[in-house]
């Protein structure tokens, strides 16, 4: 898979780009990651991306034409185009796994006022968001979005497991997870987990999976009870509380 990032402060990826898990994806061909500087598709001397907008009102504006020819020179009839923007889809693991299967993903990241509204409707395929708030730039839109996908991808974690049993792979939090000490200023690892009983400990982490998305996130308990319900009356097997 390949991701071009569209942005106006490439700087701003290096660090992230360049260490742990998303430089071993790059180094092992699991995903390959290209940052382009909006910049060189600009049309004048000073190099500008960004114009008043019409109308009147606070801010500046990025231009069209830059971002048009820059996912031109980078994309083709099978690409994804995704423009970052606080108004699109949010973004979710269900999304991130979504992604990576399209072989090339564009990220066009917004700053200043935003973008004009020709790339929404003419470039992008999709408009994503990463959550209800607003950002300087889509630039942390994009790293956010992009360690997501990368850790799913083949051979990126040591271990395939780690991703299924994650928050959010089947749609609960995950369990609470120990490691040693056994003891630590008096809080003890429960005992279930150093019982050696591989069945008992799998339905202790389930039970705890299901009483802490209720807890936490009961949008996501009430919306797993009805699919299990829907899957019960298409006789599915429900095992949880
Ligand atoms: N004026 C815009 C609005 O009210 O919708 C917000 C513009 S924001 C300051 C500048 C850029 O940051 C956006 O074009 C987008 O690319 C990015 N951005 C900001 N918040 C974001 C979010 N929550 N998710 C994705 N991108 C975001």
């Amino acid at each position: 898979m390949r991701v071009d990032v569209i942005t106006i402060f490439p700087e701003m990826f290096h660090g992230v780009l360049g260490v742990s898990m998303m430089k071993r994806a790059q180094e092992h061909g699991a995903v390959e990651i290209n940052v382009v500087n909006l910049r060189d598709f600009a049309h004048d001397r000073h190099q500008s991306v960004d114009d008043r907008p019409y109308g009147g009102g606070a801010g500046m504006v990025m231009r069209p034409e830059p971002i048009f020819e820059a996912v031109e020179s980078l994309a083709d009839n099978e690409s994804y185009v995704i423009l970052l923007s606080p108004q699109g889809r949010t973004f979710s693991q269900a999304i991130a796994e979504e992604l990576i299967c399209h072989r090339h993903v564009v990220l066009i990241c917004g700053h200043y006022e935003g973008v004009d509204e020709r790339v929404r409707s003419t470039v992008a395929d999709d408009e994503i968001s990463i959550g209800d708030y607003i950002l300087t730039s889509g630039n942390l839109p994009a790293m956010v979005m992009i360690d997501a996908m990368v850790r799913l991808m083949p051979g990126v974690l040591g271990c395939a497991q780690s991703t299924l049993e994650e928050s959010f792979a089947d749609g609960l939090l995950e369990y609470p997870q120990y490691t040693r000490p056994e003891e630590y200023r008096g809080l003890q690892v429960p005992e279930v987990l150093r019982s050696g009983n591989h069945g008992k400990i799998r339905q202790w982490r389930e039970n705890q999976a299901w009483d802490r998305t209720q807890a936490r996130r009961p949008d996501l308990y009430e919306r797993l009870k009805k699919d299990d319900r829907r899957a019960d009356t298409g006789g599915g097997d429900a095992a949880k509380p």
